[in-house]
């Protein structure tokens, strides 16, 4: 499987320097390369380098630099096609297609640029990069990153790594293949339910409160009622930045829950049940405030992390359908929407248990799990003549 690995850089100034040059030359000639092959009705991969590869060598990029501007824009425009052909831009038509469709593909100053082994070399145990720039080859650049994702460099890099700058700050994306872990035989599983205040519980009592992602949620908000008083473009710029550093640790206590819950999962030979998120959207129905500050890509993304790490170890994933999971009783099976007393209390009509709603909710998810499971294992069970 594919294994994305960020390391952040730690030029010094020099370095710095020619590493900015260098990203805000190659985005130049990708914009430019953008408006040829927009021009010429997106030609070919090869017909867009005979109309550009010469012009991108004179502008003082080396060969390898200018076969990989070329063939980003050419991926940026497959990539468009793909999102169009998706549906993913609305219907044909609409604002934001036409938009999409009527100019050139525009690449950022710091927009990520793809480098093979021969334009950036790693020193795994020097904890350094060597790296080709318009000013020549830069050595010794150090970057940073947990010993864990060092070990996965070190042992499973594969192919290019895209540098990027964004803040200010440049980053290295490399691309690891790692060989995924056998799926074992689970011996129960833990429920995990997605919600507002607790952003995951699990059936075995783990509670993840969320906090950076409900405020996340919050300046949010904020960021969209100062954007609607501010119009000046710095003010605008200043915002979003504040925005994505809000989304990066979000998207970080996101790794942090997902980890420690398939962690368990491999501790105790568990399996794990998710909701299916397409459900979850229309379960939690929700007062209007909240229903605002609800992300539904916080929870996909949580559910994105869970099946990608449970994948690395080896732990069994099923999705279940969320229906009634926070109105039936997990002891004695009784639905009813009047169990669910408020958004925090779980009290049943049948049998008087009283439990945390979100606690009860993942004990059902468990159970829902395993029924998917046995249902697999046994529609793989050959039947007997
Ligand atoms: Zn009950």
């Amino acid at each position: 499987m594919k294994v994305v690995v960020q390391v952040k850089l730690m030029p010094d100034a020099g370095q710095a320097l020619a590493l900015e040059r260098t990203l805000h030359a190659v985005n130049e000639a990708a914009n430019w390369v953008s408006a040829v092959a927009f021009d010429h009705g997106l030609p070919h991969l090869y017909e867009l380098r005979k109309h550009t590869y010469a012009e991108l060598k004179s502008r003082g990029l080396g060969a390898q630099a200018a076969q990989h501007v070329i063939k980003k824009v050419r991926d940026a425009y497959t990539t468009l096609k793909a999102n169009t052909r998706a549906g993913n831009l609305g219907k044909p038509g609409s604002h934001r297609r036409v938009k999409a469709e009527a100019k050139p593909i525009a690449f950022r100053p710091g927009a990520a640029q793809p480098y093979d082994d021969r334009c950036l070399s790693w020193q795994y145990d020097a904890g350094t990069v060597s790296v080709w720039t318009v000013e020549g080859r830069v050595k010794n650049v150090r970057f940073a990153c947990s010993s864990g994702a060092l070990k996965t460099l070190q042992e499973h890099r594969q192919g290019e790594s895209d540098l990027v700058r964004r803040d200010g700050v440049f980053y290295l994306i490399a691309t690891c293949e790692v060989p995924e872990a056998e799926r074992y035989e689970p011996e129960r599983f833990i429920g995990v339910d997605l919600g507002i205040a607790a952003i995951a519980t699990t059936s075995t009592g783990y509670k993840a409160a969320g906090r950076g992602l409900n405020r996340h949620r919050r300046r949010q908000l904020e960021l969209r009622r100062k954007l609607q008083k501010k119009r000046t473009k710095s003010a605008k710029r200043l915002l979003k930045k504040r925005s994505r550093s809000e989304k990066r640790h979000a998207a970080n206590q996101n790794h942090i829950i997902a980890k420690t819950i398939v962690t368990e999962a491999e501790r105790t030979s568990s399996g794990i049940a998710l909701e299916n998120l397409k459900g979850i959207r229309q379960r939690v129905r929700l007062r209007k405030p909240q229903r605002v500050t609800l992300h539904s890509w916080a929870f996909a993304q949580l559910a994105d992390f869970i099946v990608y790490k449970a994948k690395r170890a080896g732990v069994p994933v099923v999705f279940v359908d969320p229906a009634y999971t926070s109105q039936q009783c997990c002891e004695c099976g009784h639905v009813d929407d009047k169990n669910r007393v408020s958004q925090s209390v779980f009290l049943c009509r049948n049998c008087g248990v009283v439990a945390h709603a979100d606690r009860n909710a993942s004990r059902n998810i468990a159970r829902k799990g395993e029924a998917v499971w046995t249902a697999g294992r046994e529609s793989r069970v050959p039947a007997t003549p």
